[in-house]
């Protein structure tokens, strides 16, 4: 089983991902080699943040979702700032600058234009991109700052601590986050372990060795405890299916492709089907404690889902487990089969 998921590191400045995202957030994503994360700032000093093309004025406020370097997506806003565009998400203090940006795809299911936008560190999805579309005409028109402004590479560890790796990686598998995780997928039966040196050197941040019912994980190359929960589900949704291959067949009948070649899981229906399930958790661990409106957490989950197909799909099967039996969503998703009748 390929386990190994490529990175998904989650790309901040201002604060940390422990603010930045709610204390229940399930967990993005992604899986990111030693050398991205050696080379991630996304800033290259050149030009004016008033912008040569004149696209984009101050003031403008573009609302969307920022699925960074993978992970779900963040609601939020891109505008013009002092050190360029900055997307700050709605939720906590995330913030996020882009120096580049362009029009990677137009999805118009359902009838309404989605416009996914792909900067740095990932994609912004929006369906009112105002000046944006502008910016695909000058793909650099945004860039700015100076060097003494790019943020420093955050870590998950301390680098110079050579027990911390494995101490958080052995914290998050004795979370209560992980007993949610264990009681929907299992728990392995071997104790949760470190990705060796030569996943690590093929990029791995996570892996699941199913001979062994083993999973490992590296805090070492992670850049925030979002990224730590998103892989622990990923990996365990690999454990998941190797013990439920008919039930996930099933589920997944109907489910399209990952439409973006440059997010993980494209064209690979294990690695697509361990993001669906790594999503879905997320937008559980989201929603289960919010005070949002239904509609409004519904919306959200549209949004997972344009970006990883499937993903609503698992999350209304996920909340018929016991786990889930008090989720403020649970009847909604389960029951109104007339509204989800599309999909499944
Ligand atoms: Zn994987």
């Amino acid at each position: 089983m390929n386990s190994g998921s490529r990175s998904v590191c989650l790309f901040l400045i201002g604060a940390g991902c422990a603010a930045a995202l709610p204390s229940i957030w399930g967990g993005p994503v992604g899986y990111a080699a030693p050398s991205v994360l050696a080379s991630v700032d996304t800033t290259r000093p050149k030009g004016s943040p008033s912008t040569d093309s004149g696209w984009l004025e101050r003031g403008w406020v573009i609302p969307g979702y920022l699925s960074s370097w993978g992970l779900p997506p963040l609601p939020g806003q891109f505008s013009l700032t002092d050190t360029g565009l900055v997307f700050r998400s709605a939720v906590g203090d995330l913030s996020a600058r882009a120096a580049t940006i362009s029009l990677a795809y137009i999805d118009d299911e359902n009838g309404r234009a989605h416009y996914i936008f792909r900067i740095d560190t990932g994609v912004f999805e929006t369906d009112a991109p105002g000046p944006l579309l502008a910016a695909t005409a000058h793909p650099m028109g945004v860039d700015s700052g100076s060097p003494s402004r790019a943020p420093p590479v955050r870590r998950l560890v301390d680098g110079s601590d050579p027990a911390a790796p494995l101490r958080a990686a052995r914290q998050i598998a004795a979370s209560r986050y992980a007993d949610s995780l264990y009681g929907l997928f299992g728990q392995p039966r071997a104790p949760l372990g470190l990705v060796g040196r030569r996943g690590r050197a093929a990029g791995r941040i996570g892996e699941y060795i199913a001979s062994r019912d083993s999973l490992a994980l590296d805090p070492s190359h992670m850049t925030c405890e979002a990224q730590l929960r998103h892989a622990l589900a990923h990996e365990l949704g690999h454990r998941w299916q190797v013990r439920a291959k008919a039930q996930l067949a099933a589920l997944w009948a109907g489910v399209p492709a990952i439409r973006d070649p440059k997010r993980y899981g494209y064209a690979d229906r294990s690695e697509h089907q361990a993001e669906a399930i790594a999503f879905a958790v997320s937008f559980l661990q989201t929603t289960a404690g919010s005070a949002a409106p239904a509609a409004s957490s519904l919306g959200l989950l549209e949004h997972y889902e344009l970006l990883v197909p499937g993903t609503r799909t698992l999350t209304r099967y996920l909340l018929l487990q016991p786990v889930y039996r008090t989720h403020p969503l649970r009847s909604l998703l389960t029951t109104d089969r007339i509204r989800y009748a599309r999909e499944k």
